[in-house]
């Protein structure tokens, strides 16, 4: 009888044990949440409370375009996007990768494609950029391209900022963004999405300066000075200007 009162009054207990725990686990995950948040706001950094997406281009199997030398695309797309993120951080946004090392989700790029989408939509990102190198059959063409998608207005003002930091800082081009809607991971996106070519590895010097490692901080810069352009610029933008001068429904 005794035993019996015990077993029945240790389950309740058990159960409130169990639960008090669960409870104070979660409790304990939303607070180091808010913290970090807090913490970030308080903190008077640019990019206070920004959640950034950054895709290092191609990976595993893929190794998108190779340089002159042999340099892999996907080598390249992902050593910026890891510096890109320190950067990002450095200054208050919260950064999301696509990948962290050289792997592909899927053999079929629509599928690679579509786990990243699924990866930036999940995290609740707000801006997304996907770092590529580019290549042509033309060794002389060099320099930075940004692209956005078609109708994109948000995209293609944060295509403009980035691409005026590569033309005005790191001076390696003096082409302006241009829309690309072949780009499926931009299409399979709702927010502000932008494609960063940061370079041929179809030229020699180019390939040679992009496995540089002070050149690739400048890259990260120009491309961080871009985003706080944007930002600034979003800032700025009167509310009451109508649909496509300004502020608008478009991502
Ligand atoms: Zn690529």
């Amino acid at each position: 009888m005794k035993q019996f009162v015990l077993i029945r009054s240790f389950r309740p207990f058990t159960l409130f044990c169990a639960v008090t725990v669960a409870v104070c686990a979660v409790t304990a995950a939303v607070c180091v949440h808010r913290a970090e948040a807090t913490a970030a706001v308080k903190s008077g950094l640019p990019l206070k409370g920004k959640i950034i997406a950054v895709d290092p281009g191609h990976g595993g199997p893929d190794p998108g375009a190779i340089g002159v030398t042999g340099t892999a695309e996907k080598e390249v797309n992902l050593v910026l996007a890891k510096k890109l993120k320190r950067l990002l951080e450095e200054k208050g946004a919260v950064v999301v990768m696509t990948r962290d090392s050289d792997k592909a989700f899927s053999d079929v790029k629509k599928e690679d494609l579509d786990h990243r989408a699924a990866i930036v939509k999940k995290s609740g990102a707000e801006l997304f950029l996907s770092l590529q190198c580019n290549a042509v059959p033309n060794s002389a063409l060099r320099g930075g391209q940004t692209f956005y998608f078609p109708g994109s207005d948000k995209g293609k003002r944060l295509a403009e900022a980035i691409q005026r930091r590569f033309v005005t800082k790191l001076k390696n081009t003096d082409r302006e963004a241009l829309t690309l809607s072949s780009a499926y991971i931009m299409s399979a996106l709702d927010i502000p999405a932008v494609m960063v070519e940061v370079g041929f590895l179809s030229n020699p010097e180019e390939e040679a300066l992009l496995k540089d490692d002070g050149y690739r901080e400048k890259i990260v810069a120009a491309i961080y000075g871009g985003i706080r352009d944007y930002y600034r610029e979003e800032k700025d933008a009167p509310s009451w200007l109508p649909f496509g001068a300004g502020r608008d429904k478009t991502p």
